[in-house]
């Protein structure tokens, strides 16, 4: 039976999605939702405020996104015909920086595609006129960065007069950049009965101070809060690589070469991103299965059977599909994405280190995420050494390494008086030295150990501070007149 997409966004339907936002999840390969979702949405679906405490990587942005939508798909203030052109938008998202505009602006389109939602980024550095344009023919949700919607409001090209709600995403962020009063000034532009979100990553005085001042009564969330349940602590190891995203597969690839894994499960976040993965994985020559909620079980028993008989060394899974899953011979853990929960990570590692044998956990990080790690090392109460992705050096170390370990094996073994007669006649005309690095050579190449790979960029710690709009008290600000000075040119990337 082929499941129906809709309904295997099942988890999200229980929240009280419509259709239209169930398929879009669907049709993204979302299985379930994750903490912060289950948490946040009903209440933001309710009407409530909400203060969220949440980094990038938890699925912070459709559980403010989703109940956005379906709050103004309810209301008739989205959809074809919904509003007449020119229309003041419903909904403002205020972020950090001009990447996590674009990024926020596209996941709110993502889901909002079949209610027709029309969302604009605007954020400096890109033509003004531009966002003119789009803002005279009408959006229904704005994702903008304080200066640039300030400069907007001056102008009076931006009227927030008709918002129905207000979300404020990383916070601390904001404040840390010296956005306080563009906020500030901001809010002071909405309407009074407006639902206010406020999600950040930390809970420092100064973001209490504006949820006391700006949010009514709010639902409070906090992921990663809670102190993992005392246990015996797995006899796991546990490390974490920083990688940029479009180098994450070369990455991976790379890390799997130099721990060689028995059997490893590598988790990803979504179904699309299992097939994506499989596929880059089995083109680099590694030997691996997809596995997720929507394939038929005759299909998922293939795969099983294909790991437990050494066929498949790999399995790329979602969380869905690895319940309930048990591999004998795991040795390795690997987590594609910072899971979005620290009880999903527990529970994750879980799957090795049984049974007195040492397991692997291995993480992989875009640099964003980075907090999420922090987080979920408070919750367990350990610490996850980020370590250097292996460089190309390194690679042909180990590599080399592997040689010489099955060489030593076979002398070991003995039994080579049958390959003599093919040193002796070498030997004549060779140095028996060289005769021996060609043989080396020969089996180094036929166990596939040289290719040629690229470089991967090390990251280091917040580079996501560059390519941010700073504002400090220099910057900007008002004239005389109370008005803003005219926009000036800004820190770009
Ligand atoms: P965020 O914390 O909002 O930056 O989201 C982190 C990543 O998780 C994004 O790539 C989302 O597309 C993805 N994501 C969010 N919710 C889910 C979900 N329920 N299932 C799978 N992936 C998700």
């Amino acid at each position: 039976m082929i499941p129906n997409a809709a309904d295997d966004a099942r988890g999200f339907a229980d929240l009280g999605l419509r259709p239209e936002l169930l398929r879009a999840l669907a049709g993204l390969g979302y299985e379930e939702p994750t903490p912060i979702q289950r948490e946040a949405i009903p209440p933001l679906l309710a009407g409530r405020d909400l203060l969220g405490q949440a980094a990038t990587g938890t699925g912070k942005t459709a559980a403010f996104a989703l109940p956005l939508l379906e709050r103004l798909a309810a209301a008739g203030a989205v959809g074809a015909g919904a509003i007449e052109a020119g229309a003041a938008p419903r909904a403002l998202v205020l972020v950090p920086t001009r990447e996590l505009a674009i990024q926020v602006s596209e996941a709110v389109h993502r889901y909002g595609r079949d209610l027709g939602a029309r969302v604009l980024p605007i954020y400096g550095g890109q033509p003004i006129g531009r966002q003119l344009r789009a803002l005279e023919r009408g959006v229904d949700v704005v994702v903008a960065t304080p200066g640039r919607a300030l400069d907007h409001l001056g102008r009076g090209t931006l009227d927030l007069s008709r918002l129905a709600a207000v979300v404020l995403d990383e916070a601390d962020e904001m404040l840390d950049m010296g956005f306080a009063e563009d906020i500030e000034a901001i809010l002071g532009e909405t309407p009074a009965d407006r639902q206010t979100v406020l999600f950040s990553a930390t809970m420092p005085p100064r973001i209490e101070g504006i949820a006391r001042r700006h949010l009514r009564d709010p639902v409070r969330i906090r992921i990663g809060g809670r102190e993992a349940a005392p246990g015996v602590a797995p006899r796991i190891r546990e490390s974490a690589y920083l990688v940029a995203r479009p180098y994450k597969p070369a990455a991976l690839g790379r890390i799997l070469d130099v721990e060689a894994p028995a059997a490893a499960l590598v988790f990803c976040r979504t179904r699309e991103e299992v097939d994506a993965l499989t596929e880059s994985l089995n083109g680099r020559g590694y030997r691996a299965e997809a596995l997720h909620g929507g394939m038929s079980q005759e299909q998922r028993d293939r795969v099983m059977g294909r790991l437990r008989s050494g066929v498949a060394d790999l399995l790329v899974a979602t969380d869905v599909a690895a319940r309930g899953l048990d591999v004998e011979h795991l040795s390795h853990v690997v987590n594609y994405n910072v899971p979005s929960a620290p009880e999903a990570y527990v529970h994750r590692i879980g799957r090795v280190g049984r049974a007195g044998r040492e397991g692997v956990a291995i993480t992989l990080a875009e640099p964003r995420e980075h907090r999420m790690l922090k987080t979920i090392e408070r919750a367990t109460g350990r610490r996850i050494p980020v370590e250097k992705v292996p460089t190309v050096a390194d690679l042909r170390a180990r590599r080399l390494e592997l040689t010489r370990a099955a060489l030593e094996e076979i002398l070991l073994e003995g039994d080579l008086e049958g390959y003599r007669v093919v040193v002796e006649t070498l030997a004549d005309e060779f140095d028996v030295m060289e005769v021996a690095l060609a043989a080396v050579k020969l089996a180094h190449e036929a166990a596939g150990g040289v290719a040629d790979e690229e470089e991967i960029p090390q990251v280091e710690l917040r580079p996501e501070r560059d390519g941010r709009e700073r504002r400090g008290p220099a910057a900007g600000g008002r004239d005389g007149r109370g008005h803003r000075r005219r926009p000036r040119p800004r820190a770009r990337a």
